[in-house]
């Protein structure tokens, strides 16, 4: 069973955002698009390790994705974790791609690709760190202890794994996503002792998804040039900006094409860099529309609430807006 669902990173989004209206001219674009390319790629590697999951029998486990929970005024993050009554797992996903060569004596984990040599955190030794803090946050709310294990997927076809020292923890640990199935047994020879009742599998995860805590970057934190930050309507056919609003319709000024609500994007993008709010004139604005009763009309029609009287109307995307 899946006790609660990986969703689209509000990170990513954020950071679409600012790649889509970044100044054109600005070198830091760059920057952003590397950051981007990155998280997608680990969004991707975790969507991998779901799909092999899905194909395998959970009706016995509880299976929660993308956790991120509070402890010692820090967090620890958790791609997947399984909830069986013997034991629980953590899998950590990995997209790197190129040569993994795994160093477990100095918890080195190197990366050669296109000849260029890089050092990255063990993620053997991150997932071991993940699970001391779960059994940590489990002693805290008094939750029946269980043996907790961890693995490390690569999700990525393309990459080629390597343990020189044919160290035994990175043979038992680190594995192809797709071969997920075939991993779990022997977790299940090693801890043959139910450990938890269905009601407290139920409770941990009752526990861990009430704690979670997704991370939402600021943008006010990320230095951006917000005065020159790309404005208006963004063309869903050949992605230019400053669609026109005329009888009802967007109008593309590049290529002509026609939508009824390119609008929704341009709002949602607006929430994601500039704040959780905005007023009808600030709409008019950003959205290049000039009538006030035009601007109203087209706030009235999307999931929004609001505050305020009529002139000085606040809104605020209800829950849904970005879905
Ligand atoms: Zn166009």
């Amino acid at each position: 069973m899946i006790g609660k669902t990986r969703e689209y990173p509000k990170e990513i989004m954020i950071l679409e955002t600012i790649v889509r209206r970044f100044p054109p001219d600005d070198f830091r674009k760059a920057e952003f698009e590397k950051k981007l390319y990155r998280k997608r790629a680990g969004y991707k590697g975790e969507k991998t390790l779901d799909y092999f999951l899905a194909q395998i029998d959970h009706s016995e486990m509880l299976i929660l994705h993308d956790l991120r929970i509070p402890i010692n005024s820090t967090h620890f993050q958790i791609d997947t974790l399984l909830i069986t009554i013997n034991f629980l797992l953590i899998i950590d996903s990995k997209n790197y791609t190129g040569t993994l060569i795994f160093l477990p004596e100095f918890n080195q984990l190197i990366r050669i690709l296109n000849d260029i040599e890089e050092v990255f955190p063990d993620p053997i030794l991150q997932t071991k760190i993940q699970a001391s803090q779960l059994k940590t946050f489990l002693e805290k709310h008094h939750l029946t202890p269980s043996p907790i294990e961890y693995l490390v997927a690569i999700s990525n076809t393309q990459a080629l794994i390597k343990n020189p020292t044919n160290d035994k923890e990175v043979s038992y640990r680190v594995f192809r996503s797709s071969n997920v199935a075939f991993k779990l047994p022997p977790f299940y020879q090693k801890h043959t002792q139910p450990r938890l009742s269905k009601n407290d599998m139920k409770k941990i995860a009752r526990h861990l998804v009430k704690a979670h805590e997704p991370f939402v970057p600021d943008p006010k934190s990320m230095n951006l040039p917000f005065d020159n930050m790309v404005q208006g309507v963004q063309c869903p056919a050949c992605e230019a900006f400053g669609m026109d609003y005329h009888q009802g319709k967007w109008t593309c000024i590049s290529c002509g094409h026609k939508s009824a609500d390119a609008h929704i994007q341009a709002l949602r993008d607006y929430f994601l860099i500039y704040g959780p709010s905005i007023t009808s004139k600030q709409f008019r604005e950003f959205m290049n529309v000039g009538s006030p009763s035009t601007a109203k009309r087209l706030l009235s029609s999307m999931d929004l609430t609001f505050d305020g009287t009529t002139k000085g109307r606040t809104y605020f995307p209800e829950k849904n807006f970005f879905d």
